[in-house]
């Protein structure tokens, strides 16, 4: 059964069209500035990459122009083929711990907890309705980034804060990056052959940390928002919210634009003036002092987080994964981090660490036999999990 995965942003389309079960990637690409007068796309045909520039007035442009070439390059035969679509949704709020079919109760859902993810959902809500409107037969699927942590209980998702703000606006903990984690979860549930307890480290642009106990997400580190829990790449994580209202007043400046110095310019960026992880990796081994600060502050708050987790899951870790662009492929942050864990018996396999690089196709463990936790590098695939939970919706 062929199956669209599809990951729509206010003016991106990422897209990948799955021959199911087998997961076999039939083509993938992407569309850019939706909504600009410079609009692009590729897309894969075979060995070579398509790409153009078009006017792409809005998702409707996109998805039309996706369906033709699929079916001009005899992708598909026709689109009658195209049985689903799964839709990556940021925000499920309180409401959804799984993926669902998206019938017209659960588009209205969708739309009333737009508020919490206001730059988010009513994208990908774009996104849903132009394929809705262009292949009306296929089955649409949402898939929450946050369903994967609902199982958190709610001393754990609580803030203390008044809880009135709970039941009035929902404010708690939701976490994000939940189909990379449950992807991680089902890979070591395989590779372990047993419900496992893990700490899995995502560390991406956005990075977040979760604790799996017995194949469950029991806390994760992101929170209300992706801004919480530790440093990333232009976030700042976790901070003492007074910060906000002093610099204001220092400032001068009003509430959005201390919001976006502390989602576009803090976190790495901040500190090191630079926030891709290939830059700070080759400044910090020419030993410049602002990156080795950033490096020294960035694997301690990892540090801090899979310390408590190791006591959240009461010391019994079957192991530690590292995922996403940073954590797959950045040997110098990952040994940085293992160092700092040796009172926890856990051990680097240097050699292992520095030959384990996902972009070069290799994963595995990177811990030495002796340590007491093993260490795994695993590629994550966020649209392969919307295309395996897709299709066990519909399929
Ligand atoms: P996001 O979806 O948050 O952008 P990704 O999972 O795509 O995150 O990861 C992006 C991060 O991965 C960037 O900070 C980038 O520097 C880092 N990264 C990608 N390739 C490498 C590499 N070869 N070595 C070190 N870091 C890398």
């Amino acid at each position: 059964m062929k199956l669209l995965s599809i990951n729509a942003g206010s003016s991106t389309l990422k897209f990948r069209l799955y021959d199911m079960p087998e997961e076999k990637i039939l083509t993938k690409g992407n569309f850019e500035c939706i909504g600009s007068n410079n609009g692009e796309y590729t897309i894969r045909v075979g060995d070579r990459k398509i790409h153009k520039e078009v006017l792409l007035s809005d998702h409707n442009a996109a998805v039309g122009i996706l369906l033709e070439e699929l079916v001009s390059n005899k992708i598909v035969k026709s689109l009658d083929e195209i049985e689903a679509v799964g839709h990556r949704i940021v925000h499920g709020g309180n409401k959804y711990s799984k993926s669902v079919e998206i019938t017209s109760r659960v588009l209205k859902e969708i739309e009333s907890i737009s508020d919490l993810a206001p730059l988010h959902n009513p994208a990908a809500l774009n996104g849903v309705r132009a394929f809705m409107n262009a292949i009306p037969n296929a089955k649409m699927v949402a898939c929450f980034d946050t369903a994967f942590h609902q199982t958190i209980k709610e001393a754990d998702y609580l803030y203390p804060i008044p809880y009135e703000w709970y039941v009035k606006y929902d404010v708690r903990k939701y976490g994000f990056h939940g189909l990379s984690h449950k992807f991680i979860t089902e890979k070591m549930t395989s590779i372990l052959k047993r419900k496992p307890n893990l700490i899995i480290c995502h560390i991406g642009n956005g990075a977040s940390i979760s604790a799996i106990k017995e194949g469950v997400c029991v806390d994760t580190s992101m929170g209300f928002t992706p801004n919480a829990g530790i440093m990333m790449g232009t976030r700042s994580g976790d901070i003492d919210y007074s910060i906000i209202s002093y610099i204001m007043k220092k400032e001068e400046r009003n509430l959005e634009w201390i919001d976006n110095k502390l989602n576009k310019a803090s976190g790495l960026q901040g500190i090191a003036g630079m926030n891709d992880l290939r830059d700070i990796d080759r400044a910090y081994l020419a030993n410049e002092q602002k990156v080795v600060l950033a490096i020294e502050m960035y694997t301690e708050k990892i540090v801090n987080y899979i310390a408590k987790y190791f006591v959240k899951l009461g010391g019994r870790v079957d192991a530690i994964c590292f995922t996403a662009g940073g954590g797959e492929n950045d040997d110098i942050i990952r040994k940085e981090v293992i160092n700092k864990l040796y009172p926890l018996g856990i051990t680097l396999d240097d050699i292992k660490n520095k030959e384990t690089i996902v972009r070069k196709g290799i994963e595995g463990v990177i811990s030495t036999s002796e340590s007491t936790i093993p260490v795994y590098v695993l590629a994550t695939d966020e649209e392969l999990m919307i295309a395996r939970d897709t299709y066990n919706i519909v399929g």
